[in-house]
């Protein structure tokens, strides 16, 4: 059943093999006996590659006009939107979340395409009066030099474009490692920017393992910003390194997102809204409704409208139509899930739905969970405070908006959080207090739009932002000038 084919990394204009040769295979989520691919198994010699044709192409790339690398963003998007079927059910293969997901991935890589193609022609600097006669000055944005992007497998387009778009629009060039789990993804978005005509050596795609492959970029004294998507585990040992070289990184990592529910709420509204922020893309969105902290007075009716609901998720492969719910990512990823539904189990959380893998018929070829539901859940429980990353929701009761609040900002993260109320004061309330980047009223934790600045605090970012044009600040420094006349 496997139709796959070999990939290489793209260095300089070329596809080439890994220097040692050494290869890996990518499988089907959804049925490992699906051979998506064979792609490199690169080391820190392909990396040194790499970045010296990123470092070489960077001299004239810096110099093109601004509106001009725009110019070539937008042809981009218009590969992107003409191949989105063929690259969502690439996806869909690949990541295992379902089509309707994976078109949206790509949407919103062609979204951030036209964005970033459009600051081409803004990139704007600032001039300021002096307090003596006679000078003139201004700040302008310079870029930096090559980029190291490093990437996860849940959004394998839409991230990378997030990284990859206005790195290249403020002048900078880029060698990207995208996440071994789907490396396929990553190569199609970096063939569409080859397509639309972007110059040797400004994009270079090398894949790999992130000890093996992502480390060598980091550690790179050539590589001069480095954007990672990831795990804060693996976020702050990144940031530990490039601490030591003095290197400027943007760290988006982890999140426990919370969603709270008044006893004013529309519980219709609610019910969608939980149900997809809950168990969309299986739960691994780094903005996935992870806790659902409810006012006691609707808590009781609320869970079991949720548990009906969650009850009718199709779950299987995400190529078959009327599947609602696609696998975990890989064999690691759901037994990271087995291992909290025991967990929550052990701490005396009552489980109200799911809680066990999928084997029945072909479910049993890939890593199928039921989606999970916890109630009764307490604030300290580890289900509560620590990213599972997979289709399981907590439910906590609470009695007041004060509480509620207080529950929502006590973990490590602050990603995302969203407040279903029709009283507006409670919203206003929420959109203030809530410490997190990203605040919904009456809609789910999830659902970013790349126009606005995205990102979040304590243990999920270092203060950068993606998207916006606050994204520009990552790839770009300000130099002021000062004319004397
Ligand atoms: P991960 O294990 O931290 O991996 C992220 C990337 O880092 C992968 O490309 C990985 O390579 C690479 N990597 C691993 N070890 C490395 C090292 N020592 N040096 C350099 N690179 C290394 O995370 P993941 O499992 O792919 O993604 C899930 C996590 O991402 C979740 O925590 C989620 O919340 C977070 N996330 C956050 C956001 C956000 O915007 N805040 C968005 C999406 C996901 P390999 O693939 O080879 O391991």
């Amino acid at each position: 059943m496997s139709d796959h084919k070999v990939y290489y990394n793209y260095i300089g204009g070329e596809w080439v093999p890994a220097r040692s040769g050494k290869t890996y295979e990518n499988r089907n989520p959804a049925d490992t006996r699906d051979v998506i691919g064979i792609f490199p198994d690169s080391g820190a010699e392909d990396i040194a590659d790499a970045v010296a044709a990123a470092k070489e192409a960077y001299n004239a790339w810096r110099l093109v006009p601004a509106p001009k690398r725009g110019e070539l963003l937008y042809r981009a998007s218009q590969i992107l939107q003409e191949r989105k079927e063929q690259y969502a059910n690439d996806m869909t293969r690949e990541m295992g979340k379902v089509l309707a997901e994976t078109r949206g991935d790509v949407q919103e890589a062609i979204d951030m395409g036209y964005f970033m193609a459009g600051e081409g022609r803004r990139l704007y600097g600032v001039t300021t009066p002096s307090e003596l006669p006679n000078k003139f000055q201004m700040s302008v944005r310079q870029p930096l030099g090559v980029c190291g992007l490093i990437t996860p497998w849940n959004f394998p387009m839409a991230i990378p474009s997030w990284k990859i778009f206005p790195a290249l629009i403020c002048g900078n060039t880029v060698v990207i490692k995208p996440a071994e789990d789907t490396p396929l993804s990553t190569y199609n978005f970096v063939q569409a920017l080859v397509d639309a005509g972007l110059p040797k050596g400004v994009v270079n795609i090398v894949s790999g393992h992130g000890p093996t492959a992502g480390e060598p970029l980091v550690q790179h004294p050539d590589v001069k910003v480095i954007s990672f998507t990831g795990s804060t585990e693996v976020g702050r040992h990144v940031s530990t390194l490039c601490a030591q070289q003095g290197k400027h990184v943007s760290l988006e990592m982890g999140g426990k997102n919370p969603m709270i529910i008044m006893d004013d709420a529309d519980l219709d509204l609610v019910l969608a809204g939980a149900v997809w922020g809950a168990f969309g893309t299986t739960g691994q969105r780094c903005t996935a409704t992870s806790r659902i902290i409810a006012h006691r007075a609707i808590v009781d009716e609320l869970t079991s409208r949720i548990q009906a609901e969650a009850k009718t998720i199709q779950v299987g492969n995400g190529l078959v139509d009327g599947m609602q719910m696609g696998p975990s990512i890989n064999q690691g990823q759901l037994s990271v899930v087995e291992k909290y539904v025991k967990i929550g189990r052990e701490e005396g959380a009552e489980l109200v739905l799911g809680g066990e893998r999928l084997t029945d018929g072909d479910l049993g070829h890939g890593f199928f969970h039921q989606p999970t539901i916890f109630g009764n859940v307490k604030r300290n429980m580890r289900i509560a405070q620590e990213e599972i990353f997979g289709p399981v929701v907590s439910i906590i009761p609470v009695d007041s908006l004060e509480e509620a609040i207080d529950v929502a900002n006590d973990v490590p993260y602050g990603l995302s959080s969203s407040i279903y109320t029709r009283n507006v004061n409670n919203a206003f309330i929420a959109m203030r207090d809530l410490y997190t980047g990203i605040v919904y009223v009456n809609a789910p934790t999830i659902g970013a739009e790349i126009h606005l600045p995205f990102g979040g605090t304590k243990g999920t970012g270092n203060g950068k932002r993606e998207g916006g044009t606050q994204v520009l600040d990552t790839y770009s420094e300000w130099k002021s000038l000062y004319v004397d006349y």
